[in-house]
């Protein structure tokens, strides 16, 4: 399993090369993450790290395509870098998945397994205590995390704690 990901990992990092993205290529990392529920999964593109669901295995033919579909997250927010934000599943993102080959990716993940619970797609964190805030929807405007500008800025909203998506699925 762990050379599956590694071998993910190689492949992203070529493809990252090939489409304009090498100074970024090499920090690209794959891992299999158990703590995935319902997402098949996850791309932080901070810490450039693509996230699968271990449950895949069971779906072989899905691997390769929910690796894709996240490293298109990856290269569409490197492209996008000095825009302050981009749709998740926006033109930018449809861009790269298209020179990565699955251009009729759909925005939502075909989950071959049962939906349990509802997908948290979102994740937020703080820039001052690391705290992260699972959201199921986008955060719209801005917010900051409550016990920092309780703890430094009396309660009042400090700019220096807002809140930061991290990652999407
Ligand atoms: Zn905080
Ligand atoms: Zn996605």
């Amino acid at each position: 399993m762990a050379s599956e990901a590694l071998a993910l990992q190689i492949r992203g990092r070529v493809l990252l090369r090939e489409h304009g993205a090498a100074r970024i290529a090499n920090e690209v990392r794959v891992e299999w993450n158990a703590r995935l529920k319902t997402c098949a999964g996850r791309a932080d593109f901070r810490e450039k790290l693509i996230s699968l669901n271990p449950r895949l295995r069971d779906h072989p033919d899905e691997i390769e395509r929910t690796f894709l579909h996240e490293l298109a997250h990856i290269l569409a927010h490197l492209r996008a870098k000095n825009r302050r934000r981009i749709a998740p599943h926006g033109p930018e993102w449809r861009d790269a998945c298209r020179d990565l080959g699955i251009a009729d990716e759909k925005r939502c993940h075909n989950l071959p397994f049962p939906i349990t619970e509802r997908i948290r797609r979102f994740l937020y964190k703080c820039p001052n205590c690391a705290e992260t805030f699972p959201r199921v929807r986008k955060i719209r405007g801005a917010i900051a995390c409550l016990a920092c500008c309780r703890a430094h800025s009396r309660g009042e909203f400090d700019p220096r704690f807002r809140l930061r998506l991290v990652r999407y699925c």
